[in-house]
């Protein structure tokens, strides 16, 4: 650990891998970073690590929308049933908004996949 704080100084980064804090080895280029871990990277491979964990946020956040509008229809179906109707309306309301936001994440996904092939 020493050893890592005399060659290196800490980064804003986090290790992709254990979520610690990630070193900047000093007057290396390309730039070379290191955890306490043992976990290293150089910068370009940091990056397609985030990449890849942005894109994982992205599906999970495409996921979530996607329940959360079919739980707000059941909801809306069973407000009707009880001749709730302006309750659902809101939930209806809701569930199309989730439906929106969902569709930009999955356009935004389409727009970034298409640039490199998975
Ligand atoms: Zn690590």
């Amino acid at each position: 650990m020493d050893n890592l704080a005399r060659l290196a100084k800490p980064s804003t980064f986090t290790c992709p891998e254990c979520h610690g804090t990630l070193w900047e080895i000093q007057d290396l280029r390309p730039q070379r970073f290191r955890c306490h871990t043992g976990h290293a990277y150089t910068a370009a491979s940091l990056v397609t690590l985030q990449d890849d964990k942005v894109e994982d946020a992205v599906w999970s956040a495409m996921r979530a929308l996607h329940e959360r509008e079919m739980l707000l229809r059941t909801m809306a179906e069973e407000a009707l049933l009880h001749k709730h109707v302006e309750l659902a309306a809101e939930y209806t309301a809701q569930a199309g908004k989730a439906h929106e936001d969902a569709e930009v994440l999955r356009r935004l996904m389409t727009h970034k996949t298409s640039g490199h092939q998975k």
